[in-house]
């Protein structure tokens, strides 16, 4: 039979949301004649844009940090003295009642998701769709230590004992999930916790602080114990770095330190305190690699999202594609192809400010320096730029921001074995391309940096990535999977070499909470 074709008009859509209304896509409000995405019939779609259109806004709520400076060492002497007070009496608290708290304190950082993203997107400079998501990664913590926590109840003959007071001080570019990890898991394991948050983020932490206090003191009678001994449990404590910062680390009743940061400041750390506990999750310069078996299409979308998420400053982020034989070689179809779309969706990647909803990378949490600006700027011999990092001075003029913050992607092709981009993180958006012949080869090249954080391979070809699981030395291994964003449980996420600094269960993942104590038989308790 004949195939009919029915003629529609222009604009009047035979099927859709305004079907039989009589009016066409030009008359809904704010829709311009023209292209529109076929997402934006979804009703599911306008109501999440209208949620994060208030949350980037100037009513979405957002206020600076409320809690002052903490500005001498007396401050810091009281907060520790009280710690160690209410820690003690928390210690004593049933591991299954404090899962019980800590369950509670999921749902109160549930419920002020919005203020929390509308924090990460003020102080982080993420974008909503990046913010969001780090909220329920949070509460995925949250559960997670929760029955950590009530694992420590189950072995017999032996009570665990926490480490005591345990400083959580995390990075500015996970504002919201790492805290609530730090915080929750030393909870969990019976420690009351100094909460100092990264200078840039003071406002989120703060955020997550409050409502796991608000847990805590609604919890406080049926444990027995005084309101406010229940809250000081928890302590915010803006502490600057410098001097007030050391003195905090250093303290001699500060008897863990829990640290996401850079390899510069775990290793500071570590030497202040050179016979107590640091537990550091640090830098990486991870590196994916693509094979002439891997779906190229997936290869370039997941090379994308694992180098300029959040403007590529993730520990985890990829910072170098290792390109295998023919995929390196634009003179082959595949190598061709391969350059071509991944230079379209580098460009093609929207930055502007986080507030602005089309923005699809957002600016530097802090100005470029140092090695991120040499990164953006500057080739090494060899080295061209494919896409050459741009800075929008007048975009960021505009939206009020440092204009060192708002850089456009940058992608840099033939970097060098041994060169400054091939083992140095730059954390920032940059991705550095190069070539093996063999996959042996491009192993070796990933293996070559000194960190061990994440890695990732694109290829359908089973053999290839047996061989690289087997060799890669990363913690968090990915196949045919962008390389950022683990997923509480599934993928505990820490890494190995120079990316961890003191031995450590990684987060997310089981031990966690058990390594921030010991197992001691009652009878040693004294
Ligand atoms: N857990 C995050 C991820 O898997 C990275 C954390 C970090 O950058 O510190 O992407």
């Amino acid at each position: 039979p004949r195939r009919r074709t029915r003629f529609a008009p222009h604009g009047v859509p035979p099927v859709g949301p305004d079907a039989g209304t009589g009016r066409t896509p030009a008359d809904r409000p704010g829709s311009p004649a023209g292209f529109r995405n076929a997402a934006d019939t979804d009703p599911a779609v306008a109501e999440h844009r209208a949620w994060a259109a208030r949350l980037v806004g100037p009513d979405s709520g957002y206020v600076p940090v409320q809690a002052p400076e903490v500005a001498d060492v007396a401050t810091i002497d009281t907060a520790v003295a009280r710690a160690v007070e209410v820690g003690r009496a928390w210690a004593a608290v049933a591991p299954g009642d404090r899962a019980r708290v800590l369950r509670d304190a999921a749902r109160r950082i549930e419920a002020r998701r919005g203020d929390l993203v509308a924090a990460a997107v003020h102080e982080a400079g993420k974008t909503v769709a990046e913010a969001d998501p780090e909220i329920t990664e949070a509460v995925d913590f949250a559960n997670y230590y929760a029955a950590a926590a009530e694992a420590l109840d189950s072995i017999d003959g032996a009570d665990f004992r926490p480490d005591g007071v345990t400083l959580v001080t995390p990075p500015w570019n996970f504002p919201v999930a790492i805290p609530v990890g730090g915080v929750l898991a030393a909870l969990a394991a019976g420690s009351a916790v100094l909460a100092k948050p990264a200078p840039p983020t003071p406002r989120c932490y703060e955020l997550v602080v409050e409502p796991v206090r608000d847990a805590l003191a609604a919890a406080a009678a049926s444990l027995g114990l005084a309101d406010d001994v229940a809250r000081d449990v928890v302590q915010y404590l803006r502490v600057p770095d410098g001097d007030l910062g050391r003195h905090l680390v250093t303290h001699p009743d500060v008897a863990r330190v829990v640290l996401t940061g850079s390899i510069e400041t775990a290793e500071m750390f570590a030497r202040w305190r050179p016979e107590r506990p640091v537990l550091a999750e640090t830098s990486g310069k991870n590196a994916l690699i693509v094979t002439p078996s891997a779906d190229l299409d997936l290869a370039v979308s997941d090379v994308v999202r694992s180098a300029f998420g959040h403007a590529g400053q993730k520990c985890s982020a990829a910072s170098l594609v290792i390109l295998v034989g023919s995929v390196g070689d634009p003179t082959t179809t595949t190598g061709e192809r391969f350059r071509r779309q991944l230079v379209d969706a580098v460009r093609s990647l929207a930055v502007g400010p986080s507030t602005s909803l089309s923005t699809v990378m957002g600016p530097l949490t802090e100005p470029a320096t140092g090695k991120l600006h040499r990164a953006l700027t500057a080739l090494e011999p060899g080295e061209s730029w494919l896409v050459a990092p741009r800075r929008l001075d007048d975009v960021a003029v505009d939206a009020g921001l440092d204009p060192d913050r708002l850089w456009t992607p940058g992608l840099r092709d033939g970097v060098a074995p041994g060169s400054f981009f091939h083992l140095t993180e730059v954390f920032g958006p940059v991705l550095g391309i190069m070539r093996a012949d063999t996959l042996d080869q491009a192993i070796d090249l990933a293996n070559q940096v000194s960190f061990g954080l994440t890695g990732g391979i694109h290829s359908l070809d089973a053999d290839e990535v047996a061989t690289w699981l087997d060799t890669v030395e990363v913690g968090n291994a990915y196949v045919n999977r962008h390389i950022t964003g683990a997923i509480v449980q599934r993928q505990s996420f820490g890494g190995w070499k120079g990316s961890a600094v003191g031995p450590g269960a990684k987060a997310g993942g089981p031990n966690y909470v058990a390594q921030l104590g010991a197992w001691a038989d009652s009878a040693d308790v004294p």
